[in-house]
Parts: structure tokens; sequence; C-alpha cells
């Protein structure tokens, strides 16, 4: 099969929706559009194999929701009823002030000018909001700026995950959890939370601008010390740190006890960029995961990653089972991926997945789902077949480490059965580190079919849902909101 697939996204300099296309090239994918006013954009998107095998996953997505037209995507976001998944994680930028100058961020207050830094009530408002919806969205971030800049940050925790219930992430540099034991343990106390640490190497070159390699040494212990917990966010840019994926891991992974995972994010280009810059620094998923194979000489190869979507069967499996609505994971399989590490008998890291045929997984569940809902009467025992199923058809279960194999059938038996028991997923976290990657879209690679199926969404103080890369991809849509509810700010 050839690849040529028809889509939509925007010039990149007068941002008007245009056709694109998806082609393949010399084992590679593009995209292609052509602007009447600005001419022709080719842009990389993936290699060839990764795109087919998300193509495959693709069909799964669409077989539980599917696509529509959306024929102003995306300048309708504010008022749009279309769109294809719900909220799963929440975002609400608190501040705009931070602790750092990063020569690359431009919207902090000091450099723009402008303070956006919604009152307390507003902010309680967006949080409302987001588990007012239906489903109920499960996740929080809030994020800046840096959040712990404000002084009413820890009330806002507070209200967020005592009063709501939400599972809660702060997006942060880490100074200041670095700086006071005494402020890490009162967030600790206003959460739970999850520190989304932004950290883009462990080296002076790699980290260039934030530099909290010099100080993680005293975040995890802080983190330690008062129960907070971590995932390292690195922006992955070509020619700058790449050369970091793996030891980043092999830190987080000799740090399990407090960092839960690793979100590498490949570079979104802001503003406009030359095509030479851009093929110099694009950095695509399918970089990623060939650059981590070569570099873990093969410990966490290509085929270990799986797609967002693959879990929508067990999302359908727990609607069929508790009778309530879920959020579902349906973002596209090009925007994400995702794999968990555990220790084999060495103590070294190997990729859970390498032991899970994740298709035969798919498979299993949804002859389940198809069963239960056909006939709900011995649901005990059809749950039990599938847990047995699911350990005997799709696991390579004697290769499992001996360490892991007893809490690897006793966790999945606990999903099986009690799939919205937060705690049984809680547990398993706690055995494994999640390693993920979400390649945020720019104005070059923008694809509406992706857009249409985000779940990341950022909450306005107006209480509009918008897609993560409308808001952040040189649409209008962020600039227009912090204008709107800004403030002239001087720097003391
Ligand atoms: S991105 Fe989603 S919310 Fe925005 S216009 Fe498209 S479908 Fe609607
Ligand atoms: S934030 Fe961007 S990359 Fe992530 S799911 Fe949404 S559209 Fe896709």
């Amino acid at each position: 099969m050839t690849i040529r697939i028809k889509t939509k996204s925007v010039c990149p300099i007068c941002k008007k929706q245009i056709p694109a296309e998806l082609f393949e090239k010399d084992g590679r994918v593009y995209m292609k559009k052509i602007c009447p006013t600005h001419g022709e954009f080719i842009e990389r998107i993936s290699d060839l194999e990764n795109f087919k095998r998300n193509l495959k996953y693709l069909q799964l997505l669409y077989k539980y929701i599917p696509t529509i037209d959306v024929p102003q995507c995306p300048f309708k976001c504010e008022q749009c009823n279309l769109h294809r998944s719900p909220t799963v994680l929440g975002i609400i930028d608190v501040t705009n002030r931070c602790n750092l100058r990063c020569s690359y961020c431009f919207a902090n207050a000091a450099v723009s000018g402008r303070l956006y830094e919604p009152d307390i009530d507003t902010i309680k408002k967006q949080i409302d909001y987001l588990v007012n919806q239906n489903p109920p969205a499960p996740a929080v971030m809030f994020s800046g700026g840096e959040p712990t800049m404000r002084g009413d940050f820890l009330e806002i925790v507070r209200y967020a995950v005592h009063e709501k219930g939400l599972y809660t992430l702060v997006a942060t540099n880490g100074y200041k959890i670095a700086s006071s034991l005494e402020y890490a343990k009162k967030l600790a106390e206003a959460g739970p939370v999850v520190l989304y640490l932004s950290f883009d190497g462990l080296t002076d070159e790699t980290n260039r601008e934030k530099k909290n390699h010099l100080i993680i040494d005293k975040i995890l212990e802080n983190a330690r010390k008062t129960g907070l917990s971590i995932v390292l966010v690195p922006t992955i840019i070509k020619g700058v740190n790449e050369n970091q994926i793996w030891p980043i891991i092999k830190f987080a992974f000799e740090n399990m006890d407090v960092v839960r995972g690793v979100n590498f994010q490949p570079v979104s280009f802001c503003g406009r960029m030359s095509k030479e810059k851009r093929e110099k620094q694009r950095f695509t998923i399918s970089d990623l995961k060939h650059t981590l194979s070569q570099q873990s000489d093969g410990v966490i190869k290509p085929q270990h990653w799986f797609p967002v979507p693959s879990v929508l069967p067990l999302i359908e499996l727990y609607e069929e089972i508790t009778g309530n609505r879920a959020v579902t994971f349906s973002t596209h399989p090009l925007c994400g991926e995702a794999t968990y590490l555990i220790k084999d008998d060495k103590g070294n890291p190997v990729p859970l997945t390498a032991f899970i045929d994740i298709d035969k997984f798919i498979e299993l569940i949804e002859k389940y789902n198809k069963e239960i809902k056909k006939d709900n009467s011995f649901k005990e025992m059809k749950l039990l077949a599938l847990t047995k199923d699911l350990l005997q058809q799709a696991t390579k279960i004697h290769d499992l480490p001996l360490n892991f194999r007893y809490k690897f059938a006793k966790l999945l038996k606990n999903i099986i059965f009690n799939p919205g028991n937060l705690k049984a997923l809680s547990d398993f976290h706690f055995e494994t580190l999640f390693i993920g990657t979400m390649h945020f879209q720019d104005l070059y690679n923008l694809d509406v079919e992706r857009l249409k199926y985000c779940v990341i969404h950022y909450i306005t103080p107006d209480l509009k849902r918008i897609p993560f890369c409308a808001y952040n991809g040189d649409l209008g849509y962020r600039e227009k909101i912090e204008k709107h509810h800004s403030e002239p700010f001087y720097d003391k």
C-alpha cells in the first residue's frame, strides 16, 4: 500500500486552513501543503514503518470514535461541539511569572511586560469546569510560567486534589523544590502531586538554559523526604540533546523510587522558521524510537512502544463492567506512544512490552467485550477466563523476570476485575517506570485529523476548552486569551 492520505493543515505564514497530503518517499512519510499565496511546504512526519504500524491503531481509534469533517477546524475551538475526544488532562496556566529567564520563552511576565495571573476564584471555576464535564476529566496540570511563584498556589492544589479529587500535576523547573524543603513538604501535604519537571539533559551543553541538572540531586532528595513524585520531561531537539535520551532514562531508572516516568517531547517549532533550520532540528517520534534503540543497544526497540489508543478496548471493558462512562484515551496514534520499564532479575531495565503481544492483548479484550455485551451473565467467570487468556496467549509469562511474574499476574487480575480502581493502577506505576512521548504539533506539521482527537485541553479563564496544540500552536488562541486576561507588569 502506498501512503497518500488527504488531510487539512494551515499555512505557516498566513495561517489560513489549506488542504494537505501525507505521502511516502524513500522510506519516510512527509506532509505536503500548498498555500495559494505563500507556496509549498514539505515537512517530515515519520519513518514509513512506524507510520504504517500507526495506521493500524488509527483504524482501532476510528472503530471506537469515527472521524467526522469539522469544516473550520482549528479556528472554532471556542465554540466547537464537534471535537472527538473528551478531556483527559486539563491544563490551567496559573501565572506567567517565572524564576528563570530562558531565552526561548517569550511568555514570561518580565519579557512580555504583561502579567497573566487569574485570581483564585477564577482558577477554582476553571477546576470546577473540568470536573463538571461528562465524563469528568480525571487530571489537571497547573502550568505557567512557574506555578510555584504564586503565593496562593498551595490553596489551589488543595482545592483540586482534596475538594475535586483530581490527579494533579505541577509543571515546574524544580528550583523552588530544590531551594526549600519546607515548601516541598507543604506542596506534598497540599497534594499528592506529581512534579512534571522539564529536564533537557544531564550535561551543561544539553541543558543550557534551565541548568536544573545542577540541582537535580537536591530536587530528588527533597521529593524523597516529602513524598513528591516526579516525571522528567525532556524536549528533544536534533543536534542539541538527542544524545541524552538513554542517559535520562537510565538516570530515571536509578531513581525509580521518586521518578515515576520520563515523557519525551520532540521539539515543536514556534513562529516562522527556515526550511534549513527545521530540517536540522526536526525530531520525530520515529527518530526518538530509533535513536533510543541504538543508544540502549536494543534494550528498548521501536516495537516495544505502543500508541495511546491501544488502551481503548480496556476502557470499553471498564464501561461494560461498571456501567460508568469513562474518559477515553483517544489521542491520534501519531501524537503519542509509550512503554513501561521493569527490573529484570539482575536489576537492569527491560521493557514490559517485550513480554506482551499487544495486538493479541487487544484482540482478546475485544473478543470478551463482545461476549459480555451480548450476554451480561456470568461476568465474573468471563473476566477470569479473559485474565487467563491474556496471561497464556498474550504474555510470555515464563520469560518475565522472576521477581515480576507473580506481581504482573496479580496486577493484571486487579486491573481486569476492577479497571476503575486507581489503587491497582497506582500499584502498577510504583512497580514500573513509564516512558512516554508526545509530539506536539506546530504550524509546519499541523494535521487537523490529529488535533480533532486531542485529549489535552487548556481551560481558559472564561471557561473555554481549547486543545493543547491549537492553544500553543501560534494560531492566536493563547495571545488572545492572555491579552484579554492580563495587565501591565513592572519587574522589580
Ligand atoms: S480542534 Fe477540536 S475543538 Fe478545535 S475546531 Fe477542531 S474539532 Fe473543534
Ligand atoms: S497535545 Fe497535540 S500532540 Fe498531544 S494529543 Fe493533543 S494534538 Fe496530539
